[in-house]
């Protein structure tokens, strides 16, 4: 289903600052709009100074969102479930991507979750290994708040190396 940004949801929640050129989510979260080939830039240029340790980085970037994101959803009692189902669908309505969680195992705190369209692969394709460092540590870091234990995530299929989607394990 396609519908102008307006009509959809996140446009609804997406005030329009025009005279001082800001966005605010929400009316209080300034967000900004770049085009995925600006994004494959600024993580071309990363990978390219920093080399594997950019992988690191943009895992801790992402896993600090993720616990960040999370906050809100344990102050408001949500279960997990339904937490990364609210998340799933703001993070595919800004164009992230669609995920889902194929696998979730409260007991020895491991996940799998499967996306489409991730925004990074996008960005980063085509490539011999994952690319999604950012999403990697973004689950993580929900997971681990979430379940109140630091749990790992590793990305086993990409769509940039030419898998149909991606694939994440969470675990301990
Ligand atoms: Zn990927």
């Amino acid at each position: 289903m396609k519908v102008k940004l307006r009509e959809s949801p996140l446009g609804s929640r997406v005030l329009a600052v025009q005279e001082e050129g800001t966005l605010l989510f929400d009316g209080r979260v300034p967000v900004a709009i770049f085009g995925i080939s600006t994004f494959a830039s600024i993580l071309q240029a990363t990978y390219q100074i920093h080399g594997e340790a950019a992988s690191t980085s943009l895992y801790m970037f992402g896993f600090e969102m993720g616990k960040s994101f999370a906050k809100q959803f344990v102050e408001e009692n949500y279960s997990v479930e339904e937490a990364l189902s609210v998340l799933s669908d703001i993070d595919a309505m800004a164009g992230w991507g669609r995920y889902r969680v194929v696998e979730l195992d409260h007991e020895n705190k491991r996940a799998v979750i499967v996306m489409r369209n991730s925004f990074i692969a996008d960005a980063l394709k085509p490539s011999e290994k994952p690319v999604c460092d950012l999403l990697r540590g973004y689950f993580a870091g929900i997971l681990s708040f979430l379940w109140k234990i630091d749990v790992r995530c590793e990305e086993i299929k990409c769509l940039a190396r030419g898998d149909g989607e991606c694939r994440f394990e969470i675990h301990p």
